[in-house]
This record gives C-alpha cells, structure tokens and sequence, in this order.
C-alpha cells in the first residue's frame, strides 16, 4: 500500500543507540509534495532577482547561526568527527552565500542577427528532485539546492534513508529565513520509493543524483523514458600518484588523511596509492608512522580524525576487502566495543587487478601498488571505470602537468590532496559521473536556454 506511513530508526554509528526515529515519506506523499513544489515554482521563479538573493543569503545566515547544532547533528548521525561536521555547515553557508549572487547575474547573451534582435534567456527548469547519499549528507544536499533554487527553481530533496538528520533541519532553516514554503521541501525515505518517484513523476523536471555508479544508471535509465535531465555524482578509485622525484615525506604524511578522512566514505578517497617502484620501501616506512598516528576515536572529541562507518553492513562490506590472507602492511588502531569501528588498514603491494585495487572499497583500505616509470603510472591510474578525482606527486612541473592532463579523471590535484572548492567545479569522468557541480557553471545545469528572436523591420 503506497499509502501507509513506516518509520526509520535513526541509530549512531559510534554507539548503536537510537538517535530518533523519522517517518518515512510514502509514494503518495512525494507526489502530493512535487504538486506543492511545482505551484510555488510559479511563485518563487517571479521573485525578483535581488530578493531571491536576500532570501538565500539570509538562509546562509540562518545555516551559520545554527553551525555547531547541524554539526554536533551530523557527528550523533553520520559519525563524522565533529572537525569535519563543523566544515560540512560552513560549506553549506558558503555555497548558499556563493549562488545567492547568481540570481541578479544570470546573463543571457545578445546575438547579432539581420533582421531584428536576438536574445538568450536562462530559464529554470522547474522542480528539481536532489537524491543525496549518506557519506556527505549536508554539502551534498547544498551543492543541489543552492544553485537549483538560485535558478529559480523549487527543489524537493531526498536525504539517504540513514541520514536525514541534518537534510531535515537545514529546511526548517530555509522556512526561518524567510523562504516560503514548498520552495524546498526535504522528504526522508527510501531510494526504491521517494527516489524512484522523483524519477518516475512527469512534474520532476531534473534529476541531480549522488551515490553508487549502479543506482545511478538506473536513475538515468529512468529519466531517459521522459528525456528527464539528469545530473550523476558516482564512485570513484581514484589514484594518489607519487613520483620517486617527489617531498616524499609530505606525499607520506598527508597519504593517509587522502583516504582515511571520514573514515574513507569519501567518493573522492584516493584509495589506491602507486609509489614508483624505486622508492616504494621508502614510502611505506615513512606512511606507517602517518597510519599509526590517525587519530580514531569518538568522533564528538575535538581532536578526532576519524569515527566509525555507518553502519553494521557496511563495516562488513569492507571488511570482506581483508581476508585473513590479504597483504596487510601496516594497521592503525580503532576503540573496541559499541561503533561500527574499522581501522585504518594498508594493503601493500598490490596487484593492480585485485579486487582491493579496482572495486571501491568506501572504507578505510587503501591499496599500494608499484609502478615503473611515468606511462606505466598513468596506464595503472586510467585502468578503471571510475575518473573522479587524484593526487600527483612530484617537484617536475613538466611531469605534472603532463600526468594531470594523461589521467581521465574530473579533478587532479598536484601536491596537495584538495578536490572540492565550492567556486571551482566538481565531477566526474567516465562511470563516475554525469554533469557538474559547484563553481560558476553549475547554474546551466539548473536552466534551459531560451533563443528569442524579436523582429525589428517595419512591416510592409
Ligand atoms: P546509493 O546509490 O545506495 O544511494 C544514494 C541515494 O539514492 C540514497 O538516497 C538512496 O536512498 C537513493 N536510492 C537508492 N535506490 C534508488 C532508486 N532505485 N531510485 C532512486 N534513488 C535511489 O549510494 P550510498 O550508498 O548512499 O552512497 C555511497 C555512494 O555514493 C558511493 O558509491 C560513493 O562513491 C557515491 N558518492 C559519490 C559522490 C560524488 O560526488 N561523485 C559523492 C558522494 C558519494
């Protein structure tokens, strides 16, 4: 019955405990929230540019006041330490703050043509269904909203059925601020149901969806049936590439927190890490004090540097990627007891056909693998379906460039593991995805391009 109401315990992965319990959003229930969305989309895409962008700055305002309540959520929700959680609300601050001046700068050009004027006008698409995952679930659901409503459209979100916490109380912060109702509207429920619907309901316009590559062919399989737009953030293996010519010690030191942080449920980990073969012994010794040193702990503590993983199946998911013969060189430590705890785990070498080595593990596994020399690398680094994000380590500033531009993947970072900032852009290469996000030209992603053409010859 798609009319009957069923509730989620909303349980703390580092201690098992129930935090709350949500009602679950019926099919029914999301249809009857995208008609409310589409009637104030009539609404909200005549507010006036300017106050379209009070409205969403005073909801950064909104989100900044309430920073460490929406953090010290995410740490009773998701695990995140609460470091981390801190900056999840600010970037969420700062990516309303960003697109809350794109909607006075939403130019269209003026095209010379005979005859008459021509003009381009960006207009929005309509309502726009945000499928977030749990591993990011306030930038995330930001990195939808904000440009999508900015735009001028309404948005109803859909946060992952284990975290919808902070999703929840970031659209009683939108209604504080001021921004009338329906424009978002936050839906907690299942992918199969509320997902599904978003997908499958004609008055969705836009699909952006984020998680796994498999569920996201499938949203697109979808939307393809309505030539529904869709926007895809997928998987990654993405590759930290150290060069035998690189600050070995700095490419050691910061190697673990590439893709330890958030206890590697982190689409942009860099999980594979090949070290030239020259100085692959060189390297692990100079990781295994950076891997004991990753500080994993109750991740309300300030000086945590991971927590534990979501969930129960999830710590064994992982787990099954070191069985007992797996190659483990080096094991950083984890609390004992409550928590879906998994340490800090090296595998080292690895063959780069393993299965620790090509499928995304999202846990705290990271696979060493050696390379010959700068072909052999990007040969290894490109050896997947996935293209999301990397890391390239070298003082050869002909080299890195070279192997920036040789890796199929959306972001590169050259001597620094940085993939997200909100006013650059984010996304993916191959099965990693679909469009992109954040930065100046998120804002096609959220319009049409409109020609008109007005007549200016005196009609005889
Ligand atoms: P998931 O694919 O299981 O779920 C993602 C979201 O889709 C959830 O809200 C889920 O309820 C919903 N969903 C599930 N089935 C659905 C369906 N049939 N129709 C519509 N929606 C459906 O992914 P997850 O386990 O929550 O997240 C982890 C994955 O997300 C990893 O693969 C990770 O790499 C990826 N991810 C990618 C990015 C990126 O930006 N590229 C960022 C974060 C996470």
């Amino acid at each position: 019955m798609t009319s009957m109401t069923t509730t989620f315990d909303v349980v703390n992965p580092a201690t098992e405990e129930v935090v709350e319990t949500v009602e679950l959003t019926s099919a029914e229930r999301t249809d009857d929230a995208v008609a409310r969305a589409r009637t104030a989309y009539d609404t909200w895409r005549h507010v006036s540019p300017g106050d379209r962008g009070r409205l969403l700055r005073r909801f950064a305002d909104a989100v900044d006041a309430d920073l460490e309540n929406l953090a010290r959520i995410e740490v009773r929700n998701a695990g995140h330490t609460i470091g981390n959680a801190r900056w999840e609300a600010g970037n969420v601050r700062d990516v309303l703050t960003y697109y809350a001046a794109a909607p006075e700068r939403l130019f269209g050009r003026q095209i010379p043509v005979p005859g008459g004027i021509d003009v381009t006008f960006k207009e929005p698409l309509g309502v726009v269904g945000v499928i977030v995952p749990w591993n990011f679930p306030m930038p995330i659901a930001g990195w939808g909203f904000a440009p999508a409503l900015a735009a001028g459209n309404t948005v109803v979100l859909k946060p992952a059925e284990v975290t919808p916490l902070t999703a929840l109380r970031l659209a009683e912060l939108a209604l504080e601020a001021g921004l009338p109702e329906n424009v978002l509207q936050v839906l907690p429920g299942k992918g199969t149901v509320v997902g599904a619907r978003f997908v499958e309901n004609p008055g969705v316009n836009k699909v952006v969806f984020t998680g796994s590559t498999d569920v996201g062919k499938a949203v697109m399989a979808g939307c393809a049936a309505q030539v529904k737009p869709v926007t895809l953030e997928l998987g990654g293996k993405s590759a930290n590439v150290v060069f035998a010519d690189a600050d070995l010690e700095r490419a050691a030191a910061t190697a673990p927190y590439a893709v330890f942080d958030n206890a590697g449920q982190d689409c942009c980990a860099r999980s594979r890490i090949l070290v030239q073969r020259s100085v692959f012994d060189e390297f692990l010794a100079l990781l295994e004090p950076a891997v004991r040193g990753v500080k994993v702990q109750d991740p309300g503590t300030d000086d945590a540097e991971m927590g534990p993983l979501i969930t129960a199946a999830h710590r064994e998911k992982v787990a099954s990627f070191v069985p007992d013969d797996a190659p483990v060189a080096m094991q950083g430590s984890a609390p004992d007891g409550k928590g879906f705890w998994f340490p800090p785990t090296v595998l080292a070498p690895v063959d780069p056909g393993d299965r620790a080595a090509t499928e995304e593990i999202f846990g705290p596994v990271v696979a060493v693998i050696p390379f010959e020399d700068e072909a052999d690398a990007v040969r290894i680094a490109n050896d997947s379906p996935y293209g999301l994000s990397g890391s390239i380590w070298t003082e050869n500033l002909g080299r890195a460039l070279r192997v920036s531009r040789a890796i199929d993947t959306g972001n590169i970072s050259v001597n620094s593991h940085s993939s997200v900032r909100y006013w650059t852009p984010f996304g993916g290469f191959k099965q990693s995805g679909l469009g992109r996000e954040l930065g100046p030209d998120a804002l096609d992603a959220f319009t049409e391009l409109k020609n008109v053409f007005i007549a200016t010859e005196e009609s005889s």
